[in-house]
């Protein structure tokens, strides 16, 4: 196995939270930083044409491709595990910018309570309400310790949208740094309908600009078009936040931070109890050693834990005995959503964020909780 120089700090994966923290040791520090990715690299250009429905939304283009690599799934302990061959319920990002290179842009701030959901439910409804063997817990981090983060990422990414729309938010320590975008005309009618029921519609924060922007590290991104190819697309203008539109312009200027694509982290490598740096495999195929004083797992949650385990880095969680820390409540997201269905066309294949086009159906479905742009704040 070949072996690399040494860097200082070592980070498995190049999304969101990779580059983030790559880009912020580049800013604050001369340590040397390497981001290593699977997948191949991207800009904005890669987005400039060819945006085939058939080929990005319904084939997922962008995201890991599971002929070539995927995770195995059984429903229970019992079962045999197989392998997904197609993924429906989480979309695996890949590639320089990962996941927040198709993502949907929509950005609310979870709402204090969420941080207290254990505490929260027993106040108001008793102990027995939980189920006895749940594993809900309250955060060890409270909405008002993360409250200038929030905003931090806000500024950083342009969060487009309005202090107060919501009005069950936690308090703000500045504005949103756009103003919200225009509401489409399918949203326009689910706002009347949810109002004239007495809740509270508004439009949606949103990671997709409404106006120009320049952010604190001097990106500039121009406002969206409203073109229609937002969630499992990268925006083709820059208009919505992107790793490789907002983050990869500074790391690009950064001495101490490279990124290396092509590179499938497959263990991480230690010795008494401490990282020593991650073995891979390179696009040829071949395996090489990459020493570093510090690995970071950002590879998302799911190939955090297959890498944990596969290193054999913790205690892995048992489902029948409930021992062992690695992978436990491992999820992904939940969302729930009601289709309605209209007499007259909506024209869902242009604004921000529609999946897929729906012009073609006079029947057309809006979703209410989640992949649409107005959101509802419950008055009870
Ligand atoms: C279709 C879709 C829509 C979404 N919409 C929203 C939304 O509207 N709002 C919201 O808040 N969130 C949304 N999300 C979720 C959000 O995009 C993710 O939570 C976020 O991008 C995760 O960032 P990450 O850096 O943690 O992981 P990722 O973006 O998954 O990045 C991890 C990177 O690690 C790489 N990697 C993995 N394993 C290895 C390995 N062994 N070796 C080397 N590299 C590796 C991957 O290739 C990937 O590039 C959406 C996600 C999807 C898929």
């Amino acid at each position: 196995m070949r072996t690399l120089p040494p860097k200082d700090i070592l980070i498995v994966g190049g999304g969101w939270t990779g580059l983030l923290l790559a880009k912020e040791l580049g800013a604050r520090t001369s340590l040397s930083v390497v981001v290593m990715e699977r997948g191949g690299p991207r800009t904005t250009a890669t987005y400039f044409e060819g945006m085939d429905e058939l080929d990005y939304a319904i084939r997922s283009r962008l995201m890991q491709d599971a002929a070539k690599e995927t995770v195995t799934f059984r429903p229970t302990s019992k079962d045999r595990a197989l392998p997904i061959r197609q993924f429906a319920s989480f979309y695996p990002g890949t590639g320089v910018g990962g996941a927040g290179e198709h993502w949907n842009g929509m950005t609310p701030r979870f709402m204090p309570e969420c941080f207290e959901l254990r505490s929260r439910t027993i106040e108001r409804y008793g102990a027995n309400r939980l189920p006895a063997n749940h594993s809900i817990q309250d955060w060890p981090v409270s909405y008002g310790g993360l409250e200038s983060y929030y905003t931090r990422a806000e500024q950083l990414l342009g969060i487009s949208g309005k202090a107060g729309a919501n009005p069950f938010d936690g308090s703000r320590s500045a504005e949103y740094p756009t103003p919200p975008q225009k509401a489409m005309y399918f949203s326009r009618l689910f706002s009347d309908a949810a109002r004239s029921q007495g809740y509270h519609p508004y439009v949606m924060p949103s990671a997709n600009l409404s106006t120009t922007y320049r952010n604190p590290d001097g990106v500039v991104r121009p406002p969206c078009q409203y073109c229609g190819f937002c969630v499992r697309y990268g925006c083709m203008v820059g208009a919505k936040a992107q790793p490789t539109n907002t983050l990869m312009p500074v790391i690009a200027r950064q001495k101490n931070v490279s990124v290396q694509t092509g590179a499938n982290i497959r263990r991480v490598l230690h010795e008494d109890g401490m990282a020593t740096g991650v073995s891979y495999v390179d696009a040829d195929g071949a395996e090489v050693f990459q020493p570093a004083n510090l690995v970071v797992l950002a590879s998302w949650t799911l190939n955090n834990t297959r890498l944990l385990l596969l290193s054999r880095i913790g205690k892995g969680y048992d489902p029948a005995t409930g021992e062992g820390q690695v992978g436990r409540n491992v999820t992904h997201q939940a969302t729930s959503s009601v289709n309605l269905f209209f007499e007259r066309p909506l024209n869902r294949f242009m604004g921000p964020r529609p999946i897929l086009s729906r012009s073609a159906t006079w029947m057309a479905t809006t979703s209410i909780m989640a992949p649409s742009i107005s959101s509802v704040a419950h008055t009870s």
